[in-house]
């Protein structure tokens, strides 16, 4: 059944041309201030073992679920510049954008700077959240697997980014761009897009052309 609404979905991106056409993207920026940079800056440093907060020629998109039921729950989440809960580092975390679980893609911060979304894979990383619990709350929603499909292809298309390197948060470890200076981070990931929903969404993306 999963196949059947993937195949569809397919055709339907393809009916539009989508491509690397830029989708509608609404930006609802976060607070990205000189502290924020600055502090991203250090983050940087403590992590990948150089400074600055700019996102320069990323390597690697990630794919996450908000586990938050409404796009304002996730944006009330990143905005703050505060300390995380689990980590209890600064800059606060982030994405770059955030699709609702209507298929609007919201923009948060712009991707020439660094978000807190992945460990290890921040330094190259965009990352884009789904309102969402599981991934069957994209992959079985057509709006919103099209629209995640259109962004993704859109940037990965803008940036060169290998289809391969579209991953699941939950994929983290396994990239080869995988990059952790503490060694308890090492082998710290998340549960949101495990691979086995990840090759239907990279399935569904090597359909697509740039
Ligand atoms: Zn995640």
């Amino acid at each position: 059944m999963l196949g059947v609404a993937l195949a569809a979905l397919t055709l339907a991106a393809g009916a539009h041309g989508a491509a690397a056409a830029r989708p509608p993207i609404v930006w609802n920026a976060i607070p990205y201030s000189a502290k924020r940079k600055s502090e991203m800056s250090a983050y940087s440093r403590r992590h990948y073992g150089f400074s600055g907060s700019e996102l320069r020629n990323p390597k690697v998109i990630v794919e996450h679920l908000t586990e938050s039921s409404t796009f304002s729950a996730a944006w009330n989440t990143f905005a703050p510049d505060v300390a995380d809960s689990e980590l209890h580092e600064l800059p606060g975390v982030c994405a770059h954008f955030i699709i609702d679980q209507y298929g609007t893609i919201h923009q948060l911060v712009p991707i020439t700077l660094m978000c807190r979304h992945t460990v290890g894979l921040n330094w190259t990383a965009i990352g884009i959240e789904h309102v969402g619990f599981t991934p069957n709350d994209v992959l079985t929603r057509s709006r919103v697997m099209s629209a995640s499909l259109r962004l993704t292809n859109w940037l990965r298309c803008r940036e060169g980014i290998a289809i391969n390197n579209v991953i699941g948060h939950n994929e983290s470890l396994k990239s080869p761009y995988h990059h952790e200076r503490i060694a308890r981070l090492r082998g710290q990931t998340h549960d949101d897009f495990p691979t086995s929903s990840m090759v239907k969404y990279r399935a569904a993306l090597r359909k697509m052309t740039c």
